[in-house]
């Protein structure tokens, strides 16, 4: 059998978080993330992870260098079948992962931005509990969770913000589908499908 080496990809909002979470715990193996990588390397107070903290204190994005020093480290406590949500981001991270581990799937959610920023104006915010729900229609305005405050939607600035995040994927990450596409470990899924169903056609792929 081989080993699940696998890789998800999708741009923001498209659900990936939540496939990454459901398929990590299927297949038993550990996921990763860089963000929590990053976190747990600053609480340890490694020597990479001191070097981080410096460029984050200062405002600037973690080199990838540095990132690719915690991804290494992480493989090697982890060398028995894996999934990376939010790495590699580019292509140069791509290129350097490859020379330390050969992924077996990498798995990429096709969900059109039109659909995305829809997906983001149906989500609401309670003003009394700041709970942040998705709603099913357009009058939907109770709060779920305290059932007493009232729903209200915090679409411009998710917008705004999903619009600078989405033109970074588009920029940076979309150039990984032509890159795995030539090594021939490339998957699309159609992710405007219910989770069940995008998660049901990732099995397929990693069952295989
Ligand atoms: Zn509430």
């Amino acid at each position: 059998m081989k080993d699940k080496n696998v890789i998800l990809l999708g741009p923001p909002a498209s659900g990936k978080g939540t496939q990454a979470r459901q398929l990590a715990e299927h297949l038993s193996v550990p996921c990763l993330g860089t963000g929590k990588l990053l976190r747990n390397e600053i609480e340890k107070g490694s020597a990479v992870g001191l070097e981080a903290k410096e460029y984050m204190d200062g405002g600037r994005y973690v080199p990838d260098e540095v990132i690719l020093k915690m991804v290494e480290s992480w493989l090697a406590e982890n060398p028995n079948g894996w999934l990376m949500d939010g790495f590699p981001r580019t292509l140069p991270q791509a290129e350097a992962l490859q020379k330390i581990v050969q992924p077996t799937y990498i798995i990429a959610l096709d969900v059109p931005r039109e659909e995305l920023e829809f997906r983001i104006t149906k989500r609401r915010e309670c003003t009394s509990c700041g709970i942040t729900v998705a709603v099913n229609s357009i009058d939907e305005n109770a709060c779920p969770e305290c059932e007493f405050g009232l729903l209200i939607s915090r679409a411009d600035d998710a917008l705004d913000s999903f619009k600078v995040r989405y033109e970074n994927y588009e920029e940076l990450t979309l150039p990984l589908f032509d890159y795995y596409a030539s090594l021939g470990t490339f998957n699309k899924v159609d992710g405007t499908q219910s989770p069940k169903e995008v998660f049901a056609e990732i099995l397929n792929i990693v069952e295989k």
